[in-house]
């Protein structure tokens, strides 16, 4: 079920579904990709997924923690305390609405932004808030039976561009290359462009909406697979 389009009768009578919230960053994803695909994405496999089984599917955390793009035209970053803060306070709204089992899910996998989701939601088992607590990335969800011909793919690359071609095709613009940022090891940098010009981390030019459409449906396996388990 779609949380969001539930009136206040329908809602009550969901008491004690399990939740699960699609995060997202609104971020650069090359010159071909909207800058909400990481959200929107995670909120077409989730709603997919709630179509399968009783979960409630939350509306998207639109914006994430984004670090290495934060450079790039279009990314509006978030630091982690904010993600934190607003997750706990999501969460503990669920809370008092009697739902206390969650499934985070964010199609936006950088370090730090998982890290915050992680450590809010170790804060909220010890303080005995939630009962059960599942932190995942799309990232988690891909494995070599998935069928990736691309070895590195993690933005802007064969996974997102197919998934975004088969979700919504008119949203994909003009060419893209196969690139991979070349930032310094260990050392931060400001200037982030000048080491990854493309924001490219993958090669779109191997993408489809055919493959976009098996990537998706696979996804969605995996997805149930948690979501069942959780539901134990
Ligand atoms: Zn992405």
């Amino acid at each position: 079920m779609r949380l969001e389009i539930l009136t206040m009768s329908e809602f009550e009578k969901t008491k004690g579904r399990l939740i699960i919230i699609p995060f997202g960053s609104i971020e650069e994803h090359g010159p071909h990709l909207p800058l909400g695909t990481d959200a929107i994405i995670a909120y077409e496999l989730v709603l997919a997924a709630a179509q399968k089984t009783d979960i409630l599917a939350a509306p998207p955390i639109y914006y994430g923690v984004c670090r290495s793009t934060k450079e790039h035209p279009g990314t509006i970053t978030i630091s982690g305390r904010v993600l934190r803060n607003l997750t706990r306070d999501i969460i503990k709204g669920f809370v008092r609405q009697g739902c206390t089992r969650f499934i985070l899910f964010s199609g936006h996998a950088g370090s730090i932004h998982m890290a915050s989701l992680k450590e809010v939601g170790e804060e909220l088992l010890e303080e005995n808030v939630v009962e059960k607590i599942v932190i995942l990335s799309i990232l988690d969800l891909i494995d070599e039976k998935l069928g990736l011909e691309t070895k590195n793919d993690s933005h802007a690359g064969e996974l997102e561009t197919s998934l975004m071609q088969y979700l919504h095709l008119n949203w994909v613009k003009g060419e893209a290359i196969e690139d991979y940022p070349h930032f310094p090891s260990f050392l931060l940098v400001k200037n982030k462009r000048k080491y990854w010009p493309s924001g490219i981390w993958g090669n779109p030019k191997v993408a489809n909406p055919t493959k976009g459409k098996k990537f998706f449906a696979q996804l969605v396996q995996k997805l149930m697979v948690i979501i069942e388990k959780l539901k134990e």
